[in-house]
């Protein structure tokens, strides 16, 4: 008879997992919480007019293609790829501005007018990130990060200059590069997992070469698409999802051992492992052993702002993704993360889908997907209709001053989420949407364990725990998380 899962949450973590695992011969149950699968990766649609409301940016595709390869599918079969170029494109507050390409001879022309010996800068970065890369997925996401390392590794790991990878992010961007453009261009990535660049290590240069080395994508109709793929390609391998199905407890035997779950309506589910995709911090509380927030402010990581804005009419053609930077970055994250708050000049992504997609809007219009770092406060009473509107105005403001205004009466559809709104509607504390920051070693390199060692049986997935937070990390976990659990069953 073949082993039944349980996964609590249909999040991209718990579709991966259950896919893996049925993909493996296991009979897989998930229960999803709300009304829809997806979680933080999700979609808002209003006339005509449709939304990510989480992802929009995607690195790393060969993760993607690993786990559809698991299940001896192609994801072209599944999923419209669109690669995005210009990878993106940066607008700071004295009027400089300038694209992100992946063309190299683009790239480079753009470096040289920015300064002329960041040519030579970048591809010193581009070296050192390749070693990185190739550390991090020999150790780090290969799940063996406390393996006595190889001698490849070892090698690797002294051609690493000290100064570069140990010491803390944004100091190593300025060791880099001498443009103040180039280095508030690198000291965004350590967002991508919610963190600040005056905290993380430098390891985390890995994130802009990933980027930069892999490009940048996008699936026609949205990346809401992949999630809608995924639910698709369960249903032919009889995975079952119930949907508005929240689990309120993890069972466990007299000798501790999982048993199954109980869900809120006191239906009991019987399982031979469970997979937890919810934060990791709800761990406790799920197997009853504790209540109340459990991720202390201190330790968390970013939330967000966020502004869907269909318009009726499109604005001048632009790059698929622009930040538009603040005055002063430093100020920004202290008052992110040192004094919570919303910053008074916010740093604005913007991503434009409608630039790539014409099935994201009606002819004409287009569809604005707008999203500023904020504190993961959600769950503190802060965010009322004054600090939402007030939040708004900042964005606006900042966006009118980089000369990309949002006329007001070009809006049709308009749809705001505050941190609070994060927090409550995917359960994550204070709407921190990468569980713990990566700040330190210790934030960064040991989060939450895939395997809950005092619970045989039980295992989590997804973004709060190892190897982090964004859609290919996420992806990674839910291998490893697989075969985690493939190797114990047959131990
Ligand atoms: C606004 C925003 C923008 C982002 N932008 C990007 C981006 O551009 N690129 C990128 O790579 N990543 C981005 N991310 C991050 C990315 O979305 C996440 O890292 C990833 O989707 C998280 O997947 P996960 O597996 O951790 O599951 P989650 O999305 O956290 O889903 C977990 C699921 O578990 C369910 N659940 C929890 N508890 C229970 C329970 N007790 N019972 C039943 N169900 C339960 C929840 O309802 C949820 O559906 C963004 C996220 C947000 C919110």
């Amino acid at each position: 008879m073949s082993r039944r899962a349980v996964v609590v949450g249909a999040g991209l973590g718990g579709l991966a997992t259950a896919l893996r695992l049925a993909g493996a011969g296991w009979r897989v149950q998930i229960f999803e919480r709300s009304s829809s699968p997806g979680g933080k990766m999700n979609r808002w649609a209003s006339q005509g007019y449709t939304f990510d409301t989480g992802p929009t940016l995607l690195t790393l595709r060969d993760e993607f293609e690993d786990l559809f390869n698991a299940i001896g599918q192609r994801s072209d079969r599944w999923v419209q790829w669109v690669p995005v170029e210009p990878q993106g494109a940066c607008v700071f507050p004295d009027g400089t501005a300038f694209e992100i390409s992946g063309f190299l001879p683009n790239w480079m022309a753009t470096l040289r007018r920015l300064d002329p010996s960041a040519p030579q800068q970048w591809w010193t970065f581009f070296r050192h990130g390749a070693v990185l890369y190739e550390l991090a997925r020999r150790t780090f996401l290969a799940g063996a990060i406390f393996q006595r390392p190889d001698r490849d590794t070892l090698s690797l790991l002294r051609r690493i200059p000290m100064r570069l990878a140990w010491g803390v992010y944004h100091r190593a961007v300025e060791r880099l590069f001498d443009s103040p453009y180039l280095r508030r261009m690198f000291d965004r990535f350590p967002t991508y997992v919610g963190s600040s660049p005056y905290a993380t290590p430098g390891m985390l240069l890995v994130i802009p070469y990933i980027e930069q080395a892999y490009g940048s994508w996008y699936t026609r109709g949205g990346l809401y698409s992949l999630v809608e793929a995924l639910v698709a390609l369960g249903r032919t391998m009889d995975i079952e999802m119930a949907l508005s199905a929240p689990v309120t407890l993890i069972e466990r035997s007299a000798s501790g051992r999982v048993q199954g779950v109980r869900l809120a309506d006191g239906t009991r589910w019987p399982a031979d492992v469970v997979v937890f995709n919810g934060d990791a911090s709800r761990t406790s509380a799920l197997l009853g052993e504790r209540r109340g927030p459990a991720l202390a402010p201190p330790h968390r990581s970013l939330s967000g702002f966020v502004l869907c804005l269909g318009l009726k009419r499109a604005l001048p053609r632009g790059a698929h993704h622009t930040v538009f930077f603040s005055d002063d970055y430093e100020r920004e994250f202290d008052q992110l993360f040192r004094q919570r708050t919303f910053p008074e000049d916010p740093t604005v992504y913007v991503c434009r889908p409608s630039c790539s997609d014409d099935s994201v809007s009606p002819p004409q219009g287009e569809s604005l997907f707008i999203m500023a770092n904020a504190p993961a406060n959600g769950d503190e009473g802060v965010w009322d209709d004054v600090r939402t509107e007030l939040a708004m105005q900042r964005v606006l403001r900042r966006l009118e001053a980089s000369g990309f205004p949002i006329p007001s009466e070009a809006i049709a559809v308009r749809h705001v989420w505050t941190p609070r709104d994060l927090a409550a509607a995917l359960d994550m504390p204070g709407g921190a949407i990468y569980g713990t920051n990566s700040h330190g070693w210790r934030g960064a390199f040991l989060r939450p364990s895939l395997r809950v060692r005092r619970c045989p049986g039980l295992y989590r997935v997804g973004g709060s725990v190892h190897p982090g937070g964004g859609t290919p990390m996420v992806l990674r976990s839910a291998r490893l998380v697989t075969e985690m659990i493939l190797r114990d069953v047959t131990s």
